[in-house]
């Protein structure tokens, strides 16, 4: 049954300002960018009644994607379709895109923003492992200052963030990846599209020219309680030539790491086993001559 209207006030500020400042009352408001998660919400009665922050009206807010200092910044408001649509980051960022595909259809894509996908803090979030995986950090405005927080350190248990309830995040920070990073971005699902991950891989590999790997990052979702970077199996590979033997380490570090979740969608056996099967074709397909993202 849908939220009971009359309990809900939203507040449109015109500025940032404005904003930090609203959100220095308590309880402070909950910010609303595209609404796609807050209003299923309401629509299932269970959004909290109280006050909404709408960050519509926000100019700082409201900025295009821009590429400075090797890093693409994107702002609160930029969505799914503004990542698609935008050269520079189907050329330098391709898991953006290929995330971006994956979500909802054309309606949500161009209401959903990046943050809202961030702060929801959804374990089976689609944006958020690609994000984490280039090493994207996170900018958290207040009334007192703004900070940045590495998005791998941003979530520490279900729905649990790093945001105070008085920070907004006012941009995101993307460093482009080197040239040659071999790129990967796999979802399985019941359904091509449409459908939410049951398991979800993200990995970026760099290779020295001696083929050993100089950098690897390895993001899973769905699996863990929040998006989850697999350090211990990262510092298995790095050094190492991706060889049977190095893929065979990394997947025996896998299964030691991993505690999958166990729900309606999926097992948590089904889901270490598909873990495992992604990391192994990710490592095995990946060569310094193959740069490009792929998706299975
Ligand atoms: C039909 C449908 C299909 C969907 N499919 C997918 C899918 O395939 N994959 C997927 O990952 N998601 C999917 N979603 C979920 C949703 O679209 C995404 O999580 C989206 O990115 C949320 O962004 P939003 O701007 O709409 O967030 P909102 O609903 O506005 O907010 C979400 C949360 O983020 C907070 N928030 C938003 N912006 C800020 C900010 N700047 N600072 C601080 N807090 C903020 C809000 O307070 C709220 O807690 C789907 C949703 C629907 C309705």
């Amino acid at each position: 049954m849908r939220s009971y209207l009359a309990e809900f006030s939203v507040i449109s500020p015109r500025s940032l300002d404005e904003a930090l400042w609203a959100l220095k009352q308590r309880p402070a408001p909950a910010p609303i960018a595209g609404g796609t998660d807050l209003m299923v919400l309401l629509n299932a009665g269970q959004l909290p009644p109280g006050a909404y922050l709408n960050l519509h009206s926000i100019p700082e807010l409201r900025r295009p994607i821009e590429f400075v200092n090797g890093e693409a910044c994107f702002g609160a408001l930029t969505t799914y379709a503004d990542a698609r649509r935008h050269p520079e980051i189907r050329k330098r960022l391709p898991m953006l895109c290929l995330a971006a595909r994956e979500i909802g259809a054309l309606q949500i894509q161009s209401r959903g923003t990046w943050a809202g996908n961030i702060v929801n803090a959804s374990p089976a979030a689609d944006g958020v492992p690609a994000l984490m995986a280039y090493d994207a950090a996170v900018e958290l405005s207040s009334a007192s200052g703004v900070r940045s927080v590495a998005l791998a350190d941003f979530y520490s248990g279900y729905k649990q963030t790093a945001r105070r309830p008085d920070e907004l995040v006012t941009a995101i920070r993307i460093p482009v990846p080197e040239k040659e990073a071999v790129q990967y971005y796999r979802k399985v699902g019941t359904r091509k599209f449409q459908a939410i991950s049951k398991v979800l891989l993200a990995g970026i590999m760099v290779l020295g020219k001696d083929r050993r790997i100089k950098k690897i990052r390895l993001v899973y979702a769905s699996v863990m309680p929040y998006t989850y970077r697999a350090r211990a199996v990262e510092a298995v590979l790095e050094g190492r030539v991706p060889d049977g033997a190095a893929i065979k380490a990394a997947v025996a570090a896998l299964r030691s790491e991993l505690k999958p979740i166990d729900d309606v969608r999926s097992t948590a056996a089904y889901r270490l086993r598909v873990a495992c099967n992604l990391l192994e074709e990710f490592l095995s397909a990946s060569s310094p001559s193959r740069g490009e993202a792929r998706r299975g």
